[in-house]
């Protein structure tokens, strides 16, 4: 075991504070990582907060890390001392059922092991469940690194393991690309992104965001139109205009209101999770063929692809970068909808 500085939240109305957490030594398959950056999804907030219920303390979060190549195990092939590496959300699946066998290691049926709050083996994680990448160092089997192609920066990169995979997999399963109509609902950590490979997919793209004050940037990273939602004139005059929506808001939005703005076989994906369950008349599904649906992150391979793809457009995410003692500051801010676009922590101020 070795020990690395890493920031937590003790209790869930607490405030974040610098501990000491062991790693395990990399066994033959591990990948030890020393992290440069890691992103703050509002995931992390949902977590830490326990606003999703079963967080543990003390909650290391922090699913969107990215860092260089420390030490590998005997066995590893896939990587070297020195690579530039991430690790997104996954750090374990069962690798024998239908979804890992496809590739989509996310819905594996055995449970997967997610980065940070996650039940483990206590040689897998000492206290029991799994510490995230608000640390400065990181134990993974190879099987869940990524490597991060040179051009993208360490830095801009680290929300694409987590905001990039989960807008790249619905936007490539439902095939947006040219001659298809795509609307993000919400430009946060998540839908600024989404603009940034929707366009660079071919598709046209509508941001509808809760007001116009992030228009001019909507534009520059791609999109076409940007339309407030605050308004009902957006919903009178998009009405049957989309193949598809996805929708970064875990608020609870009048779905309805956003089902009419998808054309003949168009869908709705979400991907944050509102707290209530969703008021849907069957009426707007079943006029034109309409489709309601959801999506989780990634797979691994689909997770390379993305990356790969993002160097080749030049696509990193808008960040703002912080020291680790303002983490809680950063995590009001994304609450209050006041970031541009994703605070990204420095691991050298761990
Ligand atoms: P974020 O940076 O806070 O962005 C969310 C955006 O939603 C805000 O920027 C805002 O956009 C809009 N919004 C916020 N409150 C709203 C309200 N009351 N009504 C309408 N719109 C509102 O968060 P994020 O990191 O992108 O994550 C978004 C959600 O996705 C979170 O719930 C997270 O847990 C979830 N998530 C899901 C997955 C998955 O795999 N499915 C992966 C990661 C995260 P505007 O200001 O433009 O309106
Ligand atoms: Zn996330």
């Amino acid at each position: 075991m070795s020990n690395v500085a890493a920031y937590a939240l003790p209790a869930a109305d607490g405030s974040f504070e610098k501990i000491t957490i062991e790693r395990r030594e990399p066994g033959p398959n591990d990948v030890a990582i020393d992290i440069k950056y890691a992103g703050i999804c509002h995931s992390d907030i949902h977590t830490a907060r326990d606003e999703w219920g079963g967080a543990q303390y003390p909650c290391v979060p922090g699913h969107e890390i990215a860092g260089v190549v420390a030490a590998v195990g005997s066995a590893v092939t896939r990587f070297a001392v020195g690579d530039r590496v991430g690790v997104g959300c996954l750090v374990g699946s069962c690798g024998r059922c239908a979804p890992c066998l496809a590739g989509d290691e996310q819905y594996c049926a055995n449970g997967a092991t997610w980065t940070y709050n996650s039940r483990v083996a206590p040689e897998v994680q000492a206290n029991g469940y799994t510490l995230g990448g608000y640390s400065t160092g990181i134990v993974v089997d190879e099987s869940f690194v990524l490597a991060i192609p040179e051009g993208i920066g360490l830095d801009v990169a680290a929300p694409l393991l987590c905001a990039g995979i989960t807008l790249y997999s619905p936007l490539r399963h439902w095939n947006a690309g040219p001659g298809k109509k795509v609307a993000i609902i919400g430009m946060g950590g998540l839908g600024h992104i989404g603009v940034k490979i929707a366009a660079a997919l071919g598709a046209e793209v509508t941001v509808l965001s809760q007001s116009l004050r992030k228009r001019d940037d909507g534009l520059r990273l791609g999109a076409t139109h940007y339309r407030a939602t605050s308004d009902r004139q957006t919903f009178r005059e998009l009405r049957g205009r989309f193949d598809l929506i996805i929708n970064t808001v875990s608020a609870d939005l009048p779905i309805d209101d956003y089902l009419k703005l998808l054309a003949l076989d168009g869908t709705l994906v979400l991907l944050g999770l509102p707290e209530k369950p969703l008021q849907v008349t069957g009426r707007n599904l079943v006029n034109y063929r309409r489709s309601l649906a959801g999506s989780l992150i990634g797979g691994l391979a689909q997770t390379q692809e993305m990356l790969n793809f993002c160097a080749a457009h030049g696509i990193g995410a808008e960040i703002e970068l912080i020291a680790a003692d303002e983490i809680d500051e950063a995590y009001d801010r994304v609450v209050a909808s006041d970031v541009q676009y994703r605070f990204v922590i420095d691991a050298a101020t761990i």
